[in-house]
């Protein structure tokens, strides 16, 4: 049996990893991990986080299940979180939420729940999008066709040609868009854009669905949440894939959040019903852990109000580095202040990606999308530097 597996090739961004971890030179800096770091280069556990932890370690007093959905002060919150403080009141029983493993959790259990209801339904994903998309919605069943969203030449959204394009969109259809820090490219929709997109879902009778995995890392909690949750407010069905991996810090135990708000109460509970056996298909039940410390976290009013401040500094300090950036790298350069989140792409050539690298120690993925949160104040100027060089000579 298993003697006919073939052995896959390794993962691109895993080679660029493992070299990285090779290199000798002191200097050298990792811009292709897609994680948080403070400005020492570290990911440390939130403060908010850890207090949660120390609470939890205190009472927790058995290691049982949780519930399918998951734990209900982690499902409430994150209601309130995503959709707004008066959500469970303004959706009522249009709304429901479960608890996943991760953001990646909750994309593939809303693909698996799309594909119920429509097997091999159509899933517009914007070009270029998180390459993770690809197997978490086609692994269910899903046919992927891209939308046009980020103009490489221009470094900017293409609004226009993501209109035109999903004006071919149709019911049945889905739409995947990003909440907030478009990964990779940094380029969000405007108020206004979703308002337009809101219109379009309206008038085509399309469904999105919305992967918020930065919330809070873009413009802030509420500004960045204004887009889906006007879009929300207005069409018949929306599913968001929430992700605490990065404003909470809690990566490694896969915490996030489904939602689904639905035309009516029977549909929503038919969601909900059709996700929980989609779960219990894959993985039964959710880990505890990560959602147990960030429900107590939205619960508390102390505990929040210290995570939302380490979390603006957070931002404040990814907004610091990518002004910092452009002000060193001049006026090519500008639209990386414009962009919003960890991700930008540089636009290098493939050759200046090679010479940063072999020369400098600088690394990143061939497609020159970079981590702005792996500079700080110890290698900012020895990026821009190298970055300089490599321009102009
Ligand atoms: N969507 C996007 C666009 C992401 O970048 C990520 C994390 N890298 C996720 C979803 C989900 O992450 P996780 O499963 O770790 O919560």
């Amino acid at each position: 049996m298993l003697e006919n597996l073939e052995v896959l090739p390794p993962d691109p961004l895993l080679g660029l990893m493992a070299a990285f971890a090779q290199d000798p030179n002191p200097q050298k800096i990792d811009l292709g991990v897609g994680i948080y770091q403070d400005n020492t280069g570290q990911t440390p556990v939130m403060g908010a986080v850890l207090e949660a932890e120390a609470r939890l370690l205190a009472s927790e007093g058995s290691k049982r299940y949780l519930p399918p959905a998951g734990d209900p002060a982690f499902t409430s919150g994150m209601l309130a979180l995503v959709l707004g403080e008066g959500a469970a009141g303004q959706f009522g029983e249009r709304v429901r939420v479960v608890q996943t493993p991760g953001g990646c959790g909750a994309l593939r259990i809303g693909a698996e729940v799309i594909a119920r209801s429509r097997p091999g339904a159509r899933v517009w994903v914007s070009d270029p999008t998180w390459p993770n998309h690809v197997p978490l919605l086609g692994g269910a069943g899903l046919q992927l066709q891209t939308y046009p969203y980020y103009d490489f030449a221009h470094h900017r959204l293409d609004f226009d040609a993501m209109f035109a394009a999903l004006g071919e969109a149709t019911a049945g259809d889905v739409v995947l868009l990003h909440g907030c820090c478009h990964n990779p490219s940094g380029a969000d929709l405007s108020l206004q854009q979703w308002q337009v997109l809101t219109e379009l879902c309206e008038q085509k009778g399309f469904t999105p669905m919305v992967d918020v995995a930065y919330q809070g890392l873009g413009q802030g909690l509420e500004a960045d949440a204004a887009g889906w949750r006007w879009m929300a407010e207005r069409v018949p069905e929306i599913l968001i894939a929430s992700s605490c991996s990065k404003n909470f810090g809690l990566y490694r135990e896969r915490t996030g959040a489904l939602l689904a708000v639905a035309r009516d109460g029977r549909a929503a509970q038919a969601v909900h019903s059709q996700a929980l056996s989609a779960a219990r298909q894959i993985y039964s039940m959710p880990p505890s852990h990560g959602a147990l410390a960030a429900g107590m976290i939205l619960q508390d009013a102390d505990l929040g109000d210290t995570w939302r401040h380490e979390l603006a500094q957070m931002r404040e300090r990814i907004a610091s580095v990518r002004r910092g950036v452009a002000q060193s790298l001049g006026s090519d350069f500008q639209f990386i202040v414009r962009e919003a989140g960890m991700f930008s792409f540089l636009g290098i050539r493939a050759e200046q990606v090679k010479r940063l690298r072999e020369e400098f120690g600088i690394y990143m993925a061939e497609s020159t999308r970079i981590n702005l949160a792996g500079l700080n104040d110890g290698n900012l100027e020895y990026f821009c530097t190298a970055m300089n060089t490599v321009l102009n000579e």
